[in-house]
């Protein structure tokens, strides 16, 4: 800001082209206002800023490799440029290009016209080179205001500018490719925008820079202006469907101020810039900023003051003449410290005026103060872009790059001064480094061509290598019939050893009907924590004390009488700290294995599983190993009345909230599925009246082939590698155990693919069970910032570009997509037989549920239940979430079984 002068009038003017801190402060809120309305749905299309969504959703990453070709269309001329690279960081890309005039006739004639003649162009330079073999990628430079639909597709927009008569409204490239045929081997892949390829040149994978800044740049010879563009995330640019990773958006703010938000700094100079431009009203910002008019600023503020008779006196003032007197050209040369006075007194001269040598001062304060407000204000600008990018991005400092061209920032080193300095007071947490562009335009369309070529096959490989994961409705109908036929042969007594589920009666035949009453032991066995409980049923509700005990491995792993001594010695414990010794309680057990049980008090075990293999158990009734240890330790008040899978134990306790709730499911580390069946269909058990809950065990479903046409390559490598393989095959597709495993295998694949980490290898993703289950979760947040994606990613020493974080988060939801729609086959099949046991047209059951990662995920539950009622349309299902199911569960069977005793 230059020192003021005594002359009044003269400091009026200064300090009416200087913007005090406060200002600016205010300005940088404005815009953040006027970019928020050009991202929002409602709002974008009144927007001045019109924050134009341009398709282009990466930087480069060094990889990009090949021929492209990149028609830019200037106001006089179109260049067509040929550009090599050889994947090797972009560092040096041959380049070979040649400019062709333009005829008047196709600058003024119909849009169809220029595009004839652009086609031509790209026509006689294909013809000038050796003829490439493969088809050409091209890019396409068009420097107006478009509104994108795609990549390579202009919608009806603000096209316009400089073509007079007729612009391109609709497809670029169905005008470029014109006449058919003859360009046969060019595709049309980017169309951009110049701030665009700015961006891009300036982007390297070390260095990304997501942010541009054009300060008069030809913008079309027509209006040379200012623009800017930055990456925005997808989510928060509402005019576009995708909501994943980030997007380039054009700001276009050179009509910031168009709803008159900045009339309060405009100076009378500025009006009467404005009121003498093509456009009066409109592109305020940029009639304040842009070097067009900085020239015509400066000449309107010498004739204000010459007219106030405090510049030029004794001079013919007439001979100041018109605007466009003074060119921005001389305006910065003027500025400089060391010639900046000869420059004026020459620039003066020229004119006719005799200047003295305070006239000559004060011209280059004025000067001065013109460039630096523009310098000021884009960077109120700037640092909207980057105080917006910082909170989208939820970070606490942001360090990033900018790329910035343009005549002001290249003409005079004090507009790149003040736009430094003024960003940083403007955006303190922001650390901007300004890299200036070259050849933003050619050069940068090309990158941003071959970005988009790499895309297009990062897809390809995406979507080949996901295909088999993701399931079709009829794969799923397949899955559910398979299931229901399962079940039927589960149930049948002859067919029963044939099934992969093996349906389990339980000897439990009711539900809690809420006349319940008493206190019972638990013990919960089988989960994540070995724990016991006493559970408290009165009429008032239920209450329940409880403690963890710790069972070490080698207890898990050695005799099974040690194992159950010291269940009975947890069990004493517990009972001497809750004053419960003189009572001898009914004890239900919730053990969640693999049980034949022959009785609600009998349950031989069929299979350890998660980690135990206490030897002498398999085959043995698990209440008897318990009683006899009691004997051992003489333990005389032990009543087992029954044993309880931890589904039941689910189903039961969310039974006493909800009667309608005949159905258990646990999506946990494993899963696995119960539900009431009619007993005339029981044929494993006597008896044909009344119903009883049958543990499917559905977690062995597809054990005996049945489910081989889904199975990935994936699911297979899983499968390989655990301690039960080829057991529990609907198990491995589904719970948590295995779910971070198949992420981990696709994104092998993917690396392997070189589709991610740029191909690096990634000898951490090689360790079993790095990537856990809980990721998933954490990766699919709705509105978790890719940065903080990939922080995740970085913690397990991967190093995640912002993309790759995209593509991983894409596996994620991929995986669990599928693994939610699965589980929904299996259900649907439940209710559908229930349904039609009961002959009724719709019917209506509460599923309770149990499990980490259903109540965790942020989207396992509402896939599922979304497919269920697609699956199940004749079926109403609620899901109720179990608290603690195990503990409570098991008293309650207890419960209902003293109740049906008495
Ligand atoms: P269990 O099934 O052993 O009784 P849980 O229902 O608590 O116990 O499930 C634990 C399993 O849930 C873990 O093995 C893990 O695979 C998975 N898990 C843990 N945390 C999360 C999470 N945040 N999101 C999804 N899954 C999780
Ligand atoms: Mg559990």
């Amino acid at each position: 800001i230059p020192a003021l002068t005594r002359c009044p009038q003269v400091q009026r003017a200064l300090l009416a082209l200087t913007l005090p801190l406060e200002m600016l402060q205010e300005v940088k809120g404005r815009m953040m206002r006027a970019m928020s309305e050009g991202l929002s749905r409602q709002t974008h299309a009144q927007a001045n800023v019109r924050m134009l969504p341009t398709y282009v959703c990466s930087t480069p990453d060094g990889t990009e490799k090949g021929n492209v070709l990149v028609a830019e269309l200037c106001q006089s001329h179109v260049r067509i440029l040929l550009m090599t690279l050889l994947g090797d960081g972009n560092q040096s890309p041959h380049m070979t290009d040649k400019i062709f005039d333009m005829p008047e006739d196709s600058m003024q004639g119909p849009g169809e016209a220029l595009f004839d003649f652009i086609a031509q162009c790209v026509r006689q330079f294909l013809a000038g080179i050796p003829s490439p073999e493969e088809r050409l990628p091209l890019g396409f430079v068009f420097p107006f205001s478009c509104k994108q639909t795609q990549l390579n597709k202009v919608g009806d927009g603000g096209v316009g500018g400089g073509l007079a008569g007729g612009c391109p409204h609709g497809e670029a490239d169905d005008a470029l490719a014109l006449p058919p045929g003859q360009l046969f081997h060019v595709e049309v892949v980017a169309l951009m925008n110049d701030t665009v390829g700015t961006m891009m040149t300036c982007s390297t994978r070390e260095r990304p820079c997501e942010v541009a800044l054009v300060t008069a740049t030809w913008r079309g010879r027509t209006s040379k202006g200012t623009n800017s563009c930055f990456m925005a995330e997808a989510l928060h640019v509402e005019m576009v469907e995708e909501t994943h990773g980030r997007m380039c958006v054009n700001t276009e703010w050179g009509c910031f101020g168009d709803d008159d938000a900045l009339n309060d700094i405009l100076t009378p100079y500025d009006q009467r810039v404005d009121q003498e431009s093509s456009n009066p009203g409109k592109k305020r910002f940029e009639k304040l900023v842009g070097s067009l008019y900085l020239g015509d600023i400066v000449w309107h503020t010498l004739v204000a003051l010459a007219a106030e008779k405090v510049l030029f006196i004794g001079s013919n003032v007439a001979v100041l003449g018109t605007k466009g007197t003074l060119k921005t050209q001389q305006v910065l040369e003027i500025m400089d410290n060391e010639e900046g006075m000869a420059k004026a007194r020459a620039a003066l001269e020229a004119l006719g005026l005799r200047p003295s040598e305070r006239d000559c001062c004060r011209v280059q304060q004025i000067c001065r103060a013109v460039v630096s407000r523009s310098a000021a204000l884009c960077a109120a600008g700037l640092a909207a872009i980057l105080s917006y990018i910082r909170h989208s991005r939820g970070l606490e400092r942001l360090m990033i790059n900018v790329a910035v061209d343009g005549e002001l920032y290249r003409g005079h080193s004090r507009f790149g001064e003040i736009l430094q300095s003024v960003t940083g007071l403007l955006a303190p947490e922001c650390m901007a480094t300004l890299v200036p562009s070259v050849d933003g335009t050619g050069r940068g369309a090309a990158i941003v061509t071959a970005v988009a070529l790499r895309l297009v096959e990062q897809r390809r490989e995406m979507d080949q290598l996901l295909a088999p994961l993701r399931l079709s409705r009829a794969d799923l109908e397949r899955v559910q019939a398979l299931m229901r036929q399962e079940m039927e042969l589960g149930l049948g007594q002859q067919t029963n050893a044939s099934s992969s589920v093996r349906m389990l009666p339980t000897y439990v035949r009711g539900t809690p009907d809420g006349t319940e009453r008493g206190e019972f032991l638990a013990l919960d066995l089988g989960g994540t924590n070995f724990r016991v409980l006493v559970v408290r049923v009165a009429e008032d509700g239920i209450r329940m004390a409880s403690e963890i005990y710790l069972i070490p491995t080698n207890v898990m792993q050695g005799t099974g009488k040690a194992l159950f001594d010291h269940i009975i010695d947890c069990i004493m414990d517990f009972q001497l700290k809750q004053d419960l010794m003189e009572q001898v309680l009914p004890l239900g057990f919730t053990f969640s294995f693999p049980c034949q049980q022959l009785g609600l008090d009998k349950a031989v075990l069929l299979t350890w599983t998660k980690g135990f293999s206490a030897s002498g158990c398999v085959g043995e009734d698990v209440v008897q190993l318990l009683r006899e240890a009691a004997q051992r330790k003489e333990h005389s008040a032990l009543k087992v009345v029954a044993v309880v899978n931890d589904t039941v134990g689910t189903m039961m306790s969310c039974g006493y909230d909800d009667p309608k709730c005949e159905i258990g499911l646990i999506v946990g580390t494993g899963t696995n599925a119960c539900y009431m069946e009619e007993m005339r269909n029981v044929g494993t058990v006597e008896g044909e009246q009344g119903r009883m809950c049958i543990n499917m065990e559905w977690g062995a479903f597809g054990d005996n082939g049945c489910l081989d046409h889904i199975f990935t390559d994936f699911d297979r490598l899983v499968d390989e590698k655990t301690i039960n393989a080829g057991k529990q095959r609907f198990e491995k597709l589904i719970s948590g155990m295995y779910l971070g495993e198949i992420v981990r295998y696709v994104l092998l694949a993917l690396v392997e693919k070189q589709v991610l980490f740029r191909g690096k290898p990634c000898p951490r993703l090689q360790s079993r069970d790095i990537f856990k289950t809980k990721f998933l979760s954490t990766i699919e947040l709705d509105g978790l910032a890719l940065q903080q994606v990939q922080a995740i990613l970085q913690d397990l020493e991967l190093d995640a570009s912002f993309e790759d974080s995209v593509l991983v988060q894409e596996v994620c939801q991929t995986v669990s997509l599928r693994a939610a729609q699965l589980c929904a086959a299996g259900l649907a099949a439940v209710v559908e037989k229930m349904r039609e046991n009961r002959g009724l047209s719709q019917l209506a059951v509460t599923v309770g549920v149990d499990g980490t990662l259903y109540k965790v995920h942020p989207r396992f539950s509402q896939h599922l239940q979304k497919m269920l009622r697609e699956l199940a349309p004749n079926c109403t299902v609620t899901f109720l979430q179990s608290e603690d199911g195990s503990g409570k569960g098991a008293a309650l069977v207890a419960a209902v079984a003293c109740r049906g005793a008495e």
